[in-house]
C-alpha cells in the first residue's frame, strides 16, 4: 500500500495539474448552479484514484485509509477546490451503505455513487423535527411488498437534482418515539414525490422542500433494522459532522487570507485582538483536525461546534473591517448572509454543546419535557 506521505505528494502533484478544471470551493454541499461542473469535476477526481480513497476495491474504492482519505481533503483545501462532488453521496450514503447495507444493496448504490452517476440528498429534517429529530411525523406503513410514505420533509440541500435521497421515516408510531423509526434509500422520481425550492437570506435556493403522498417505496430499500433506523440515522450525522470539522483546513487559508486583508489598514486595538484571537483558534483547530482526520464519534461535534462557529466570527469581522462595502452585494456581504447557516446544518451549536456536556464531559442529562 502506498505510504500516506508518497500519497500526498502524488495527491498535491495531480491536482496542480488539474485544479484548473476545478468548480470554486463551495464546501459540502454543491449548489444547484454547479452541479454539471461539479459532477464533471467528481469524475475526473474518481477516475484518478480520488473518490472513494478509502472504500474496498471491490464497490469502486482505492481500498486504502482513513488517513489517506483526509490528506486528499487537506490538499484539496489547500488547493481550493471541493474534494467531491458532494458529501452526502459519498460520506453519509457511501458510509451508511458499507456499515449496514446488505450486499445487494452494496452492489446497487456503491458503485454509481463513487462514480457520481447517482446524486445523493438528505431527508431527515421536518418542519416539527429538526433538533429533536426522534420526534419526525413522516410515516412510512408496510403495504405487502412497499411501505407506503405519507409526510413532508425540509431544508433538503440539493433535493431538486438528486437522483436518490436518504430518508428517515416512522414505520411504528406505537413505540417509544426512536424506537419507532426505520431509514431507507429512496429514489426520488417514484411518483407522490414533489419538490418545491426554498429561498434563503443569501437570495440563493440551495435546499428545498420534499412532499411525499401515497408514495410506493419498495421495501428492498430498507437499509438497517426495520425500527432501527436511530441508529443508522445517528451514525449519518455523526461523519456528517466528522467532515463539517475538518473543513477547519480551508477556514485556515480564510485566516490566512484575513491577516493580508488587515495589511495596510489602521485596525483598531479591538479588531487587531480579534483576529489575533480567531487566528490562535485557527491555528489549534487545525492541528486538532490533522490529529483526529474526519472522525466518526461524539468528539467530532466538537469540531463541528469548534469551526462553525469560528466561520461565523471570521465573517462578521470580514464584514467589520469591510465597513460600508459589507453592506452592498458582494463577497463580505454573501459571506455575512450564508454564516449563520452552517452554525444551524448537522445539528445547531446548542445542540452540540448539549452532546459535550452530556457526552463528553458526563454532565448531568438535560431535563425532558
Ligand atoms: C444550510 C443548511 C443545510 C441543511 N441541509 C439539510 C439537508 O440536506 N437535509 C436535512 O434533513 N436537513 C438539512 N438542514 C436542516 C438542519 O439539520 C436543521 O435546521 C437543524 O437540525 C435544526 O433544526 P430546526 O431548523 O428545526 O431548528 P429547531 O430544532 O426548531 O431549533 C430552533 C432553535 O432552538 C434551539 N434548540 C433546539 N433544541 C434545543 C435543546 N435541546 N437545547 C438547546 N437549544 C435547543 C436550536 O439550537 C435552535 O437555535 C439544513 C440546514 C441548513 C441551515
Amino acid at each position: 500500500m502506498i505510504s500516506v506521505d508518497d500519497f500526498q505528494l502524488e495527491a498535491r502533484a495531480w491536482l496542480a495539474a488539474n485544479r484548473a478544471g476545478a468548480p470554486r470551493d463551495y464546501g459540502a454541499i454543491c449548489p444547484p448552479d454547479l452541479v454539471e461542473q461539479g459532477v464533471a469535476w467528481h469524475r475526473k477526481v474518481h477516475e484518478a484514484g480520488y473518490a472513494g480513497i478509502h472504500w474496498p476495491v471491490e464497490y469502486g474504492g482505492r481500498g486504502l485509509t482513513p488517513e489517506h482519505n483526509s490528506i486528499w481533503m487537506l490538499e484539496c483545501a489547500l488547493a481550493g477546490v471541493p474534494p467531491v462532488f458532494n458529501m452526502v453521496g459519498l460520506v453519509l450514503t457511501g458510509g451508511a451503505v458499507l456499515k449496514f447495507g446488505t450486499d445487494e444493496q452494496k452492489a446497487q448504490h456503491l458503485g454509481p455513487t463513487v462514480r457520481a452517476d447517482r446524486l445523493w440528498c438528505q431527508l431527515f429534517s421536518e418542519p416539527g423535527a429538526g433538533s429533536d429529530l426522534g420526534g419526525l411525523s413522516t410515516k412510512a406503513e408496510r403495504d405487502g411488498d412497499d411501505f407506503i410514505v405519507n409526510g413532508q420533509k425540509v431544508w433538503c440541500s440539493g433535493g431538486r437534482y438528486s437522483d436518490w435521497g436518504i430518508l428517515m421515516a416512522r414505520t411504528d408510531p406505537e413505540a417509544k418515539k426512536h424506537e419507532g423509526i426505520s431509514f431507507f434509500l429512496c429514489p426520488m422520481d417514484l411518483p407522490g414525490i414533489e419538490i418545491r425550492p426554498l429561498k434563503q437570506m443569501t437570495g440563493e435556493a440551495e435546499f428545498d422542500e420534499v412532499f411525499f403522498t401515497d408514495v410506493h417505496l419498495p421495501a428492498a430499500n430498507l437499509l438497517g433494522p426495520l425500527h432501527g433506523g436511530w441508529g443508522v440515522g445517528m451514525a449519518v450525522l455523526t461523519s456528517e459532522r466528522g467532515h463539517i470539522g475538518t473543513s477547519v483546513i480551508g477556514l485556515e487559508r480564510r485566516l490566512e487570507s484575513m491577516a493580508r486583508l488587515a495589511e495596510g489598514r489602521d485596525l483598531s486595538a479591538i479588531e487587531r485582538q480579534q483576529l489575533a484571537a480567531l487566528i490562535s483558534k485557527g491555528s489549534s483547530y487545525k492541528a486538532m483536525a490533522q490529529r483526529q482526520g474526519p472522525i466518526a464519534s461524539t468528539a467530532a461535534s466538537l469540531m463541528k461546534l469548534g469551526i462553525t462557529e469560528m466561520m461565523f466570527e471570521t465573517s462578521m469581522l470580514r464584514g467589520d473591517l469591510a465597513g460600508m462595502d459589507a453592506t452592498l452585494d458582494g463577497p463580505d456581504a454573501f459571506g455575512m448572509l450564508a454564516a449563520p447557516g452552517g452554525r444551524i446544518a448537522g445539528g445547531t451549536s446548542q445542540v452540540q454543546r448539549n452532546i459535550i456536556g452530556e457526552r463528553l464531559l458526563g454532565l448531568p442529562r438535560e431535563p425532558k419535557a
